[in-house]
């Protein structure tokens, strides 16, 4: 039985149970919250090695996701499954294959492999890409599209972008918006420019219904793109982000009508005085259906560190309620990443992430950062270790860096972390004379 149809029935399934175990919530509240669509739970039955469920919406630690997949310059089939590896080991919740050069099909199969958790794809790339190398990519016809959707969950993908807001009439607003950077996503364009150029409207609006029966038959969760999102600060929060917003709200609701789990993604470029905004519109209009924003992305001047700047934004949305950022690596806006930008993008993600949990009050958030302030007071190095969010990375540079006195080479033998209260139980010593400092440190 699918998710949003057993938590109707009062089903608490094997997914839901994870979930609840690894948020520390009661499985009743991960149901309900399934059951009236703040909460959806990715999971396609015929993706074998999912082990590692996911809960992504409200009342849950918020999730990160890591795009990968190879380019038109760039196939490396190897390098993409290492970068899956990679953005699974440092933690990322869900990733991305969002491959446009290459064996498509047999990419995803490699990464379906190794994906422990929930794996997402863009079929409009895979379609237009099959049109293209045919004849063009206006060739692409609406049934092919839904024959790639289809391959898709008979392979085992658990959610799919589906740029259903790009409509005819959304993109009369977008023309009529003067924007300083147009149309950004790269699967909303293409979908624009196929319905330009063939004055057809966007065949996943126009049968929706044929999608949700994909989505239903393969329990693929439903993630509504923003196609029309902001790609500058300049254009944030415009009347054709809005518009789409609209269209796309409606659609949650045909979706859980039809039984399909459905999030929406967001923006995109979004300066950090209309984040707050930006979310509470989108938790408004889409009966809070759970958000998966992309950055936000509050400067445009951060390249070759966008990765530092999304966390910013990544950490403000997440703590107002967006629900999954999609990471960026420094090498967004200037190329294919590498498996280390991967890894630098799941880390600052994954801080981010966790900076908002601890912001939205999450208990377990906050009880880990208690522990490891204790740790740290008590100079307790190991404690440390096991508390903080990257173990090896911490103790490397502990190690590398070294230090005569048990605390760090910062300040020696003048830490103050426990000083005062050493001096104040008469057991500090305040003499160097030559040899090494120890103090007692305090518990
Ligand atoms: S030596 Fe300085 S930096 Fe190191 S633990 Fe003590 S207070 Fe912190």
């Amino acid at each position: 039985m699918i998710q949003l149809e057993a938590a109707r029935k009062g089903i608490v399934t094997e997914e839901m149970a994870y979930v609840a175990e690894k948020e520390g919530v009661s499985p009743e509240f991960v149901r309900e919250g399934v059951a009236s669509g703040r909460i959806v739970i990715p999971r396609n039955p015929n993706h074998r090695t999912l082990r590692d469920f996911k809960g992504i919406g409200e009342g849950l630690s918020v999730k990160v996701n890591a795009n990968l997949g190879t380019s038109y310059d760039y196939v490396n089939l190897e390098e993409e499954v290492e970068k899956a590896r990679v953005a699974i080991q440092y933690g990322a919740d869900t990733i991305m294959d969002l491959s446009t050069g290459g064996d498509l099909r047999a990419i995803r199969e490699r990464i379906l492999e190794v994906a422990t958790v929930p794996l997402g794809t863009v079929p409009i790339y895979e379609a237009e890409f099959r049109a293209a190398k045919r004849k063009s990519f206006f060739d692409m016809s609406a049934d092919e599209l839904f024959q790639v959707i289809e391959e898709h969950g008979r392979q085992g993908v658990d959610y799919i972008t589906v740029h259903v807001g790009v409509t005819l009439k959304n993109l009369e607003v977008y023309r009529n918006s003067s924007r300083t950077t147009g149309i950004v996503s790269r699967g909303g364009g293409l979908l624009a420019a196929w319905m330009l150029h063939r004055g057809e409207e966007n065949p996943l609006y126009a049968r929706f219904d044929d999608l949700l029966e994909i989505a239903r038959t393969h329990d693929m969760t439903l993630s509504l793109g923003d196609g029309l999102r902001p790609g500058s600060l300049a254009d944030s929060t415009d009347r054709a982000q809005i518009a789409e917003l609209l269209t796309i709200g409606e659609l949650v609701e045909r979706a859980r009508r039809a039984g399909v789990q459905a999030m929406v993604e967001g923006p995109g470029h979004i300066p950090l005085n209309e984040v707050a905004t930006n979310v509470q519109i989108q938790k408004k209009l889409t009966g809070h259906a759970p958000f998966y924003i992309l950055g936000m992305l509050p400067v445009d001047t951060a390249a070759g560190f966008d990765h530092i700047a999304g966390a910013i934004g990544g950490a403000l949305a997440g703590w107002m309620g967006a629900d999954m950022l999609c990471y960026l690596t420094p090498a967004e806006h200037l190329g294919l990443p590498t498996p280390g930008h991967v890894k630098e993008g799941v880390i600052a993600f994954k801080i981010a992430a966790h900076a908002a949990d601890v912001a939205r009050g999450n208990l377990r958030a906050l009880e880990r950062n208690r522990r490891m302030s204790e740790a740290r007071y008590r100079l307790d190095w190991e404690g440390q270790f096991a508390l903080c969010l990257y173990p090896e990375e911490a103790r490397r540079l502990k190690e590398e860096r070294g230090s005569r006195t048990k605390a760090c080479s910062m300040c020696g033998p003048f830490c103050p972390m426990n000083l005062v209260e050493a001096v104040l139980r008469g057991k500090a010593r305040m003499e160097l004379q030559g040899a090494p400092y120890v103090q007692d440190p305090v518990g």
